[in-house]
Order: C-alpha cells, then structure tokens, then sequence
C-alpha cells in the first residue's frame, strides 16, 4: 500500500459516531488547533471577510461526498466539471438529466489515463489528475509544489479564488496539516487576506469538514513527495476552454 492508498481511507470505527436515542449519528474527526472549522463562528466569519470567496457559491452547490476512499480526485472533478458546466453525460438512474457523477465520470478518452478500477486502487498522481481533467473540454495547469515559492502559490491561487468560472484542486499531504494522514485532494474555495488562510472543501466529508488551514502549511502540504509518482504533489487551475 503506497502514501496515497493511506490517505483516503475511512476509518469505520471512528465514523459510525455515536449511539443518540435508538440512531447514529455522523461524527467527524477531530482537528488540530492549526485548523479553524469552517461551520464555527470564526469558520464563518472568515468567509464573510474574505475578498477571494468567487468559487464558493459554485463549487459549494456542487459539493460532494468521495464515493470511496480513494475517489477523492474523482469527487473534486465531478464537483469543478459541473460548476464550469461542462457538457455532461446523462446521469445515471436519472433519464434525460446530464450531470456528472462519480459513475459517469470515467468516459473513453478519460480510461485511456488512467482506469477506475486502477484509481479504486491507489488514487490518482497529481499529473493523472491534470490529464483526466484534459480528457474534457477544460484547460487544467499542473503546479508541482517542489517548484513553486510560498509566493507563488498564494498569489496563484487567491488570483484564481478573485476570479468566476475558474477553479482550484489541490493535492496535499494531511498528515503536513496534522490531519489523518496520506496524500489527498480536495477544492479550495475561498482565501482569507487577514489570517493568510484557504478555505479547503473536503470532499471526505465523513471524515473532515471544511477547513481553513494557513497558506504557509497547504503550501508545505503540497511540496511532499507523492511515492506513487517519485515527484511533488501540488495544485491544478482548471478553466473552461
Ligand atoms: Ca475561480
């Protein structure tokens, strides 16, 4: 099992939550002091006062949960393909409604980069997630962490976060943000000026919640190696063509 297989895989003891009235209820792990909770009232506040907050809306209605612990790639697309509306093919279960979803996001050209069945497996490399991107009609720009300043990284993707009908995914490593703990990827949907922060749209949304998490530590995040690919995990803007 590489780096990547770790990350997204639930923990079932931790997530059945706990026995209320006769039920379950849902209970995600806990975070460290270093993350600020989107659903608190500082999480909020955040929000509010950001001034790079474009993708939220779109990206928050098109917020999904990871079907499988290592769909986490899959999930993000699905999620930036939908909110740039990209021609999509009918939904599953759902006659004459195009949408994608995470069972319909697998066409021809995207198997010939890499197969669902490969990704069930082991995820997917930062430059697999940029060619399944490719295999539709987006423009995606893979930015390995290794080659990118603090700097650049903030000024990229706060640029982007200003800006309507773009998106970021980002490949980071958890264990970096002192979360559980291998390789993930999610969307960023919001920047905050005033605490150096990105909002980050965690599609393991048994496990986390979204978090806002310092740009020194996301930028650290994704400047680890990825054992799958030998090379930097990173981030990818993705544009309508
Ligand atoms: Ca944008």
């Amino acid at each position: 099992m590489n780096v990547f297989q770790i990350i997204c895989l639930p923990l079932p003891t931790l997530l059945l939550g706990l026995s209320l009235a006769g039920g379950l209820r849902a209970q995600t792990l806990p975070l460290a002091e270093n993350l600020i909770n989107l659903n608190s009232t500082i999480g909020e506040e955040l929000l509010i006062e950001s001034q790079a907050r474009q993708d939220y809306l779109p990206l928050s209605i098109q917020f999904v949960t990871q079907r499988n612990g290592a769909y986490c790639g899959v999930a993000s697309m699905v999620m930036v393909l939908n909110a740039l509306s990209v021609p999509a093919p009918e939904t599953p279960g759902i006659a004459k409604y195009n949408t994608f979803t995470q069972d319909n996001f697998f066409n021809a050209k995207a198997r010939e980069v890499i197969t669902p069945e490969i990704v069930s497996r082991q995820g997917m490399t930062l430059a697999e997630l940029g060619g399944l991107l490719e295999s539709y009609p987006v423009t995606a720009q893979v930015y390995h962490g290794g080659d990118v300043t603090l700097t650049e990284f903030r000024n990229l993707v706060v640029k982007n976060l200003q800006e309507p009908n773009n998106f970021v995914l980002v490949n980071y490593l958890r264990k970096t943000i002192r979360q559980e703990i291998g390789g993930h990827i999610s969307p960023v949907a919001a920047y905050n000026q005033e605490t150096d922060r990105f909002l980050i749209l965690d599609v393991s949304r048994y496990k986390y919640p979204p978090v806002w998490v310092k740009a020194e530590e996301l930028w650290q995040a994704i400047a680890t190696i990825d054992s799958t690919s030998g090379k930097t995990r990173g981030f990818v803007l993705v544009s309508s063509q």
